[in-house]
């Protein structure tokens, strides 16, 4: 279909159509995998010539990606509203590849105290090794705050909103003004936002994705996306990746082509079964406060209205002082349908303990009670809310 029909279409049409580019190989409704390392060409002068253009979709040796990568690159830049998108095998590989293109020795990074834990992880050992130092901020920190933590040799203020286990949203448009001002790079982890934070919109210059979450939406792939809304930023991260070596399995970014095309209704349901069950948590005489961005209660509940058009199904709830966490422990371990595991976006409930497995360095350690990360997925909200019951009274 022409492009600008395209845009007119709403976001469900458009996840059907994306990425299919209006051909039907033998008739088949999906593409197919392409799997392969070596490109052949008619001639070296054609090799030559393609390897000149190999950050253009144009394929040239397997580990510059084929076909089914360059379908899903523009699925996710759709999806992001950026221009160009690179596809790496994790999302945490999707943390670090513009975290290593933009930074170098002698500057300084800002990260978010929220920030994924694996993501403070990369910065406090490999980038310190690097001789690139960050600093942890409070994710509330608004415009002036920020000016006041950069520094001559900021280069990135990396961002995420809402934060790890703790769902602070960030003043993004404020943070992007401050930092671009300074003439530093504005990153940020946009997993929980797919779709309904539009971040180039909001002054990101590289958003990241974990497309193991909702894109994947059955927790059975790994893979990750760096979209940017410039050619020179892509050229930044592409011959990034390129250099580092990053690939992603055609066969996982088919699987994710199919998660695609059912995310909206999925990210729908889930999000309005997660409000509900944050609403009943939140009535609950055991649970001191629901962190979940879309609730009014949630501190940040205002800018989640004026930036984000939704949320997802991955929220916190704090019990009340009184417990301590061997309670917390108790509570998860009573439950039935809610699976004791990390990562999130599937059709499966999920319930991991956040007391005890968060690191926070810059004050805002304090949530006031045993915390729980909770992930709604696809079952009925009645028994997800009967198991939950059960596991409130199990605490007494
Ligand atoms: C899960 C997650 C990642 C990393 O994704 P993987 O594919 O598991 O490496 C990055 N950021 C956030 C916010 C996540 O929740």
């Amino acid at each position: 279909m022409p492009d600008d029909t395209h845009r007119r279409h709403g976001f469900r049409t458009r996840m059907s159509h994306a990425g299919r580019a209006g051909v039907r190989i033998h008739g088949f409704v999906n593409p197919p995998v392409h799997r392969g390392s070596t490109v052949l060409f008619p001639s070296c002068e054609a090799r030559r010539a393609a390897s000149a253009r190999r950050f253009e979709q144009v394929m040239t040796y397997g580990t510059q990606g084929g076909p089914t990568h360059y379908a899903l690159e523009d699925v996710i830049a759709e999806i992001e509203g950026g221009s160009r998108c690179t596809l790496v095998g994790t999302g945490l590989a999707a943390v670090t590849l513009p975290l290593m293109a933009y930074l170098r020795t002698g500057d300084h990074c800002l990260m978010p105290d929220s920030v994924y834990g694996p993501a403070r992880a990369f910065a406090t050992t490999l980038l310190a090794r690097w001789g690139i130092e960050t600093t942890f901020y409070d994710p509330c920190v608004d415009e002036a705050g920020m000016r006041a933590l950069l520094r001559p040799n900021t280069k990135v203020v990396y961002t995420e909103s809402p934060g790890s286990h703790t769902f602070e949203i960030q003043d993004i448009p404020a943070i992007a003004r401050a930092a671009h001002a300074h003439g530093a790079k504005v990153l940020m982890d946009n997993t929980w936002g797919i779709h309904s934070f539009q971040p180039f919109a909001h002054g990101v210059d590289v958003s990241i994705q974990a497309l193991t979450k909702y894109v994947g939406g059955h927790s059975d792939i790994l893979l990750g996306s760096v979209t940017v809304n410039t050619e020179e930023d892509h050229l930044i991260v592409r011959s990034a990746a390129s250099a580092i070596g990053h690939y992603a399995s055609p066969d996982d970014v088919w699987l994710a082509l199919r998660g695609v095309r059912t995310m909206p209704i999925r990210l729908k349901a889930q999000e309005a079964a997660s409000i509900e069950v944050a609403r009943w948590l939140e009535a609950q005489p055991q649970v001191k406060q629901v962190l979940h961005p879309a609730l009014p209660s949630h501190p940040q509940h205002h800018l989640f209205l004026r930036d984000f058009t939704g949320g997802c199904s991955l929220f916190g709830v704090v019990l009340q002082p009184r417990y301590g966490e061997a309670d917390m422990v108790r509570f998860i371990d009573s439950l039935s349908l809610f699976g004791i595991g990390a990562s999130w976006g599937g059709y499966e409930s999920l319930a991991i303990p956040t007391t005890g497995f968060i690191t926070r360095t810059a004050g805002t350690g304090d949530y006031g009670g045993p915390m729980v990360r909770i992930h709604i997925g696809l079952e009925d909200v009645a028994d997800l809310i009967a198991d939950l019951e059960r596991g409130l009274a199990a605490l007494g």
